[in-house]
């Protein structure tokens, strides 16, 4: 294989062949590919795109440049849920130990937080002596026992992805579906779940601005996981407006939590149940989403969610009394009320304005090197619909000191839209996607 000659066959419109494509991908994963020519290419694809073959195999190299965790022979059908990121997007925290309640083993590698998108690690690390680091070996006996684990990438799991997305991010090369399907799934394949659902976040604070382009990787996805062999499902929602009445990490822990104890906001409450139900329907745990959403509401109503998450923190390190007192988790030095400046309802909450206001608060990275404020962010956040009268509290934001927080009160009241009539509800759901 000679590097140039694949570069320019994607340059002109070519299909590539398997056997180009794989070397490519260990080449560029051994060092013997230097960024440059990496770079050509992953410009290249941006431009000319991939057929779903070449996707596929992207995807299957690039998953093979690393360890793969394998679940052969385990009692239980393994099953894992990856969202593309938003703001308030607590749901992984109540989907892994609710999915397992229900029988699945849900082995779960997540991220952490860059730019206006939080991340699930660095919500769990608000939880104190919470460790995300765990071995491999450690990760799959914590599933084993438990039935649920939350932990971090390791640099031995797709190391190919690791590079080729540091390269994209500093070569105009992120925003390519072929490109972002042969990252997310390379990283989700490696980890050995059989069962993958997606939750792709669309709107202005979402990678996917557009319903089209949401539901044109919703549908990437899906292929290449049919194509490698996994069940899969995918919902396109809603990232125009956050999820729940808190943005942040330890206070997203706080609702995730009131959340597993049957509570929490409805917006929270019905995606937490509609993925999980969408992954043990594909997973054949439960016969249709109805029994499977019966099924469901019960083990949150009744604690048994909560009581696999509270095994899950405790098999980590956790200190479970911050499951029964939130006074537990980090507390922020100030607090600070945003009031409504007029009276009337709720007709939209900017999530991209809200995502840009934790990160400044101290809740979210500029860069990967940046340290976080677990305490930080915003809660008690009003949603559409909500009544409200002039002078009532829009939101309360967290910080450090109350000059920080001072400092995004305008912002954060413009965040928030005031109507004096009637308002139309906001749709969460825009779309249901099946391999079948
Ligand atoms: N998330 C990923 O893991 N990779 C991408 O390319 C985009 C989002």
């Amino acid at each position: 294989m000679i590097p140039q000659w694949v570069i320019e066959k994607k340059r002109d419109g070519g299909t590539l062949g398997e056997a180009d494509l794989r070397a490519f991908i260990a080449g560029f994963t051994d060092g013997t590919i230097p960024d440059y020519q990496m770079a050509a290419l992953a410009m290249a694809v941006y431009f000319r795109g991939m057929t779903p073959e070449e996707t596929a195999v992207l995807t299957d190299a690039m998953m093979r440049s690393g360890d793969l965790v394998t679940f052969d022979g385990w009692p239980r059908p393994t099953a894992d849920k990856h969202s593309t990121g938003g703001i308030g997007d607590k749901l992984s925290l109540m989907i892994a130990p609710l999915a397992a309640s229900a029988g699945l083993a849900v082995p779960m590698i997540s991220g952490r937080g860059l730019g206006i998108t939080g991340g699930t690690l660095d919500k769990l690390e608000s939880i104190p002596g919470y460790d995300t680091r765990l071995s491999v070996g450690a990760f799959k006996r914590v599933v084993a026992d438990v039935g649920c684990s939350i932990i971090g990438q390791t640099d031995r799991l797709a190391p190919a992805d690791k590079k080729l997305y540091a390269l994209r991010d500093v070569t105009g090369t992120v925003p390519s579906i072929p490109l972002i399907t042969a990252s997310i799934m390379s990283k989700k394949l490696a980890e050995g779940a059989e069962t993958l659902v997606f939750d792709v976040k669309c709107g202005r604070a979402a990678f996917m601005q557009t319903p089209d382009q949401a539901r044109a990787l919703a549908q990437s996805l899906l292929r290449v996981g049919r194509a490698l062999g996994r069940k899969t499902g995918a919902l396109v929602t809603d990232m125009d407006q956050p999820l729940g009445r808190t943005a942040g990490n330890a206070v997203e822990v706080a609702e995730a939590i009131e959340t597993l104890r049957g509570g929490g906001p409805a917006d929270t409450r019905e995606l937490t149940l509609a993925l999980t139900a969408l992954m043990t329907v594909r997973a054949g745990l439960h016969a249709d989403e109805a029994a499977a959403r019966r099924d469901l509401t019960a083990r949150l109503d009744d604690g048994r969610a909560l009581a696999v998450f509270r095994r899950m923190v405790i098999a980590h390190g956790g200190d479970a009394r911050a499951i029964d007192d939130p006074a537990w988790l980090p507390q922020p030095g100030a607090t600070l009320e945003v009031s409504a400046p007029v009276s009337g309802t709720v007709s939209f909450v900017d999530a991209q304005a809200l995502g840009r206001i934790v990160l400044q608060l101290g809740g979210g990275r500029k860069t990967t090197a940046d340290a976080i404020d677990p305490a930080a962010g915003i809660d008690r956040l009003v949603q559409t619909g909500d009544r409200v009268d002039a002078g009532q509290p829009l939101m309360r934001l967290l910080a450090k000191n109350t000059a920080l927080a001072a400092a995004f009160a305008a912002d954060a009241a413009s965040a928030v839209r005031i109507e004096p009539g009637a308002v139309p509800s906001r749709r969460l759901i825009l779309e249901t996607l099946s391999s079948e």
